[in-house]
């Protein structure tokens, strides 16, 4: 799929329906996880910002229809230590959607059927989006 702006990322996030409750979302810096994130955030109703949680590594908001979004960034994080603990005992509770970016040191933890998405640039700055 490409995605030709930031809208419409958004919109894309806005409207993306997992088959599960988690997600993993694969690409460079700057490519559009968090952007992809805060699309997906507005479709499950919730009206606050979505700022990357590199620095505490993961922020949870809670969603319109009673279930809790959780979005991890392990971002250079070479060993996510209390992390790991903490997204394996989230990944447990099925009340719980979980997005992750950067989850190199905790794929190990996730669930075989999860959703990637994989986001690529593309030269002329439109992104190219794969689900699997
Ligand atoms: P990541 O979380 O992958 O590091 P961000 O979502 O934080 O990336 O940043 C993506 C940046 O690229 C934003 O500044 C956004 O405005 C910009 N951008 C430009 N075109 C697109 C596009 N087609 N899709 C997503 N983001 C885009
Ligand atoms: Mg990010």
């Amino acid at each position: 799929m490409k995605i030709h702006s930031e809208q419409e990322m958004l919109d894309f996030g806005e409207h993306f329906t997992p088959i599960n409750n988690v997600i993993e979302l694969v690409g460079d810096v700057g490519s559009g996880k968090t952007t992809f994130t805060r699309g997906f955030a507005k479709g499950l109703g919730i009206k606050e910002s979505i700022t990357s949680p590199s620095f505490t590594i993961s922020k949870s908001y809670a969603c319109k229809n009673g279930k809790t979004l959780i979005h991890y960034d392990f971002y250079r994080l070479q060993d996510p230590g209390l992390m790991s603990e903490d997204l394996k005992e989230n990944l447990q509770n099925q009340n719980n959607i979980i997005v992750i970016e950067w989850s190199d040191t905790v794929k190990n933890l996730l669930p075989k059927n999860h959703t990637t998405i994989t986001i690529k640039y593309n030269d002329d700055g439109t992104r190219k989006v794969e689900i699997s």
